[in-house]
């Protein structure tokens, strides 16, 4: 494997004018975007969905792109509105099963913004579990400031595998998750924090745990702060972890894809 996965974007959303930030720049489409990406080497995308329209965007680009899957989950931001309407779970488990689903999510906790109270969050992120199991796909976890309760979920809902995308958190919660056998996902945030326990322990992660991802439109690495974000960037970020853990660039696509490739079945 010479080439990138780009294991969490949002790129569903360009051509449906969601996303405030594409609007701003009127000249990307998504041909331009997959045109740069695999100029950059970044071959396969997974457009992850975060609530049940944006979910069925990340399926319909995923049924018009050959090397573009999707992922279908609620975030934890939009678990009151998803509880609100009876009528969304139904729909939800109508995409089920397809094969260009390759996991469910992002899901999870996210008690640093509390968005939906943390009752929704935690009903909400039981159910997609369930239904994760039920299909035997992975699970994109996205977790802020809820490690405890996260991980007395996952103790009682395994047999599991995912990635816990965007991680940026201690080396303790790490080596849990490396125990669950659950893949690191590392982006942007990697080439501009600060913060020196977060980038040692962005050194500490297994080379065969960890994958790469942009979580575009947002997060834009250095030296592209400013501009939006998209899936080429995955070559920016992957270059900039080589440097930091002194590992060969080609070692790291390498095993960043062939570890995407084995998580998601593609
Ligand atoms: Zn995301």
């Amino acid at each position: 494997m010479n080439y990138l996965i780009d294991t969490h974007c949002h790129i569903q959303s360009i051509q449906n004018s969601l996303s405030e930030l594409w609007l701003k720049d009127p000249t990307l489409t998504i041909a331009d975007v997959i045109k740069r990406a695999n100029k950059n080497r970044v071959k396969t995308l997974i457009a992850v969905g975060c609530n049940v329209a944006d979910s069925r965007l990340a399926v319909n680009l995923a049924k018009n792109y050959p090397n573009i899957f999707a992922s279908i989950g609620i975030h934890p931001h939009e678990a009151d509105d998803f509880l609100k309407d009876v009528l969304l779970k139904a729909e939800f488990e109508k995409f089920l099963p397809d094969q260009n689903i390759k996991a469910i999510g992002e899901c999870g906790l996210d008690y640093y913004y509390n968005i939906s109270t943390k009752q929704a969050q935690l009903e909400v992120f039981k159910y997609q579990l369930v239904v994760a199991k039920k299909y035997n796909l992975p699970v994109i976890f996205h977790v802020r400031d809820a490690f405890d309760d996260f991980w007395s979920i996952i103790k009682q809902s395994m047999p599991l595998t995912g990635v816990i995308h965007s991680f940026t958190d201690s080396k303790k919660n790490l080596f849990k998750a490396l125990d669950y056998g659950f893949k690191i996902g590392v982006n942007g945030i990697a080439t501009f924090t600060k913060n020196i326990e977060q980038i040692e322990m962005y050194k500490s992660i297994p080379l065969d745990s960890l994958v790469v991802e942009t979580d575009s439109p947002y997060l834009t690495p250095v030296p592209l702060r400013g501009r939006l974000n998209e899936p080429s960037n995955v070559l920016i970020i992957t270059e900039f972890l080589a440097t930091l853990r002194n590992e060969s660039i080609e070692e790291l696509i390498y095993q960043t894809t062939l570890s995407a490739m084995k998580l998601f079945k593609l």
